[in-house]
């Protein structure tokens, strides 16, 4: 029996063996929270505000509940140059575990629109604090990679080094990042992160290069080091910020309207049915009803005449 309690333990422990992947600090995700609020359409901006002690808080949530829930940890990050099912895969899989981020943020969109139809409070914070917080892991490029933290290129221990220490010796500077572009509903959330994982991908080679130039400035990893860091990756670094807000705020947009509860203004100029409500129902449903009512009215005529007198004859 005891044997038995082993194997299952050690199986356990190699499906869910934790990497030591942390996400941008506390302080990142309920800033990036914070920052999407303050996009949000006024009434709801204001609710979201009178709740926003509650939602930096769940915000964080996700990486608490790491210690308590095994499956937890793959929803945080995508090793997308390591090739593997992504959405709708199992927890118990080995594909899970290089994985899932994407999906995370697709079922949290989810949840959120399923909590805001119900009106459930506690639901609206606890999908929209998981959304933003995925979203933002999504944003930070070691996630996206399997070298998260360098031990593949001899960078190891960048991953703190860039999200921990270098984020907070500049986080004002690095937060500020001009406009962000208007609202708009999101067709797919879950292409909208694999997106954001692949061009974070693109932009790991520059991390371990400025790794490499800092150490070589600084091998202390002092003041001048993280000088460095800024120097090479500064700019990049608050366009993942940015784009993080966006899209947090995007998909809390899709959230309200998909829900039906906020209606997106009317164009002021004349636009079609179907483009204002997103799909073809409408339209269809226009062409629809003349058809119906034609062949309703030739159902009687051909009952009453015993045929229809726009039958063609081939004599007479
Ligand atoms: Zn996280």
């Amino acid at each position: 029996m005891k044997k038995v309690h082993l194997v299952l333990l050690l199986v356990v422990l190699s499906v869910f063996s934790f990497r030591p992947v942390g996400s941008w600090g506390f302080d990142v995700h309920r800033e990036l929270t914070s920052k999407a609020v303050e996009q949000l359409p006024e009434e709801w901006r204001a609710f979201f505000r009178e709740h926003e002690d509650e939602l930096r808080g769940a915000s964080v949530d996700p990486d608490l509940r790491r210690s308590s829930d095994l499956t937890e940890a793959p929803r945080h990050y995508d090793d997308q140059d390591d090739p593997h099912l992504d959405r709708n895969v199992s927890s118990r899989s080995s594909d899970y575990r290089k994985g899932v981020v994407a999906w995370a943020v697709e079922n949290s969109t989810i949840l959120l629109i399923k909590a805001l139809e119900s009106d459930d409070l506690a639901g609206i914070i606890r999908y929209a604090g998981d959304l933003a917080h995925y979203v933002g892991d999504a944003s930070q490029p070691l996630h996206s990679t399997e070298n998260y933290d360098g031990q593949l290129t001899g960078n190891g221990g960048i991953h703190s080094r860039y999200e921990s220490t270098f984020i907070g010796e500049y986080f004002d500077d690095l937060f500020e990042y001009g406009d962000l572009e208007n609202l708009t509903v999101v067709d797919d959330p879950y292409e909208l992160i694999e997106g954001q994982i692949s061009t974070g991908l693109e932009v790991v080679p520059a991390i371990m290069a400025a790794d490499n130039k800092a150490d070589a400035a600084d091998p202390g990893r002092g003041a001048k080091y993280y000088q460095v860091m800024y120097d090479e990756l500064g700019e990049m670094t608050r366009g993942r910020l940015k784009l993080a807000v966006q899209n947090i705020a995007n998909l809390w947009y899709t959230a309200l309207v998909q829900s039906g509860r906020y209606e997106p203004p009317q164009p002021t100029s004349s636009v079609s049915a179907n483009t204002l409500t997103g799909n073809g129902d409408s339209t269809e449903a226009a062409v629809a009803l003349p058809v119906w009512t034609v062949m309703f009215a030739l159902v009687i005529i051909r009952r009453r005449f015993g045929s229809s007198p726009f039958s063609f004859h081939s004599s007479g």
